[in-house]
């Protein structure tokens, strides 16, 4: 094998050494898939999450040295798991992706405030929440590091099959909450940065689509005509979290097969 294509794998095998993560969400879908990927690439990963069970199983899976129940909407709970995932990690917190995430389908005029109100508290408060305690230990620690967000398509284009209102605006703020956090930490060497997803098969998907309204959906109006896989999104949040897109900062990439170029 040629020495260069050789010391080149090997790098990018190991880009993660050394450094360690905070992922929200990270106990199912994007948020697990992103976690392996980390530490499949030797970083250290701490993950927050709602749900007990599923911390449980990504604890074993995974062997987390950290994975603990937080609620992303509230301020103090935010706060003291990123001291103490930081602690747990050795002392400091290089990346942060925020997956924790709720999706809902409602009509604008059948939705409740109270609805609105509770998608908004965990997709757009949560990421700021979680991204203001990590940004100001980065700062703090002077370490600099990376922020990614999930976004969606959503945020990009209206949806008259499901219609989601409350979800589109609280992702199309998580794009310009990055775009503001990205301007405003540059000088502390934090990027943030945000991803887009389309039609990804995780529980979230599933949940949502009727199995076959849904197929005939991805084949009629997907290009790449498949749902995309968790894998496929962590693979781009690994990406802008690595020194690979040392220069990419206030962007939000697609990874949606082409459907929003439809
Ligand atoms: P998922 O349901 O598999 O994972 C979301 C995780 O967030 C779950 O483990 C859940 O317990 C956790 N969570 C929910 N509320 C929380 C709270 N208040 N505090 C802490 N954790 C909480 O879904 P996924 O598909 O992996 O979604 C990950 C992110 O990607 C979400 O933000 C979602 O909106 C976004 N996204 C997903 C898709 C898709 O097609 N799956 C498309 C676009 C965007």
């Amino acid at each position: 094998m040629n020495a260069t294509v050789k010391s080149a794998r090997v790098k990018i095998g190991r880009r993660f050494a050394g450094r360690r993560a905070l992922i929200t969400g990270g106990a199912s879908g994007i948020g697990f898939a992103t976690a392996a990927r980390i530490i499949a690439e030797g970083g250290d990963v701490a993950v927050i999450d709602l749900d007990p069970e599923a911390l449980r199983r990504s604890r074993e899976a995974l062997k987390l040295q950290f994975a603990e129940r937080c609620d992303v909407r509230y301020a103090g709970e935010i706060e003291g798991a990123v001291e103490t995932a930081a602690r747990a990690l050795g002392g400091s917190i290089d990346f942060l992706v925020n997956a924790a995430g709720i999706y809902r389908i409602k009509a604008v005029l059948d939705l409740a405030p109270d609805e609105w109100d509770d998608v908004f508290a965990v997709n757009l408060r949560g990421t700021y929440l979680a991204s203001r305690a990590v940004g100001r230990r980065m700062i703090e620690t002077g370490t600099g590091g990376s922020i990614v967000n999930l976004s969606s398509i959503a945020a990009l284009v209206a949806d008259a099959q499901e219609p989601a209102a409350h979800y589109n605006a609280s992702k199309a703020g998580v794009i310009a909450l990055t775009k503001q956090m990205a301007v405003e930490w540059a000088p502390h060497r934090i990027r943030v940065n945000a991803v887009c997803p389309g039609l990804i098969n995780t529980p979230m998907l599933r949940m949502m689509d009727n199995p076959e309204t849904g197929a005939a959906y991805v084949e009629n109006f997907v290009p790449l005509r498949r749902l995309g896989s968790a894998d496929e999104v962590a693979s781009t949040i690994a990406f802008l979290l690595s020194d690979e897109a040392a220069y990419i900062t206030a962007v939000a990439i697609p990874i949606d097969g082409g459907l929003t170029a439809c």
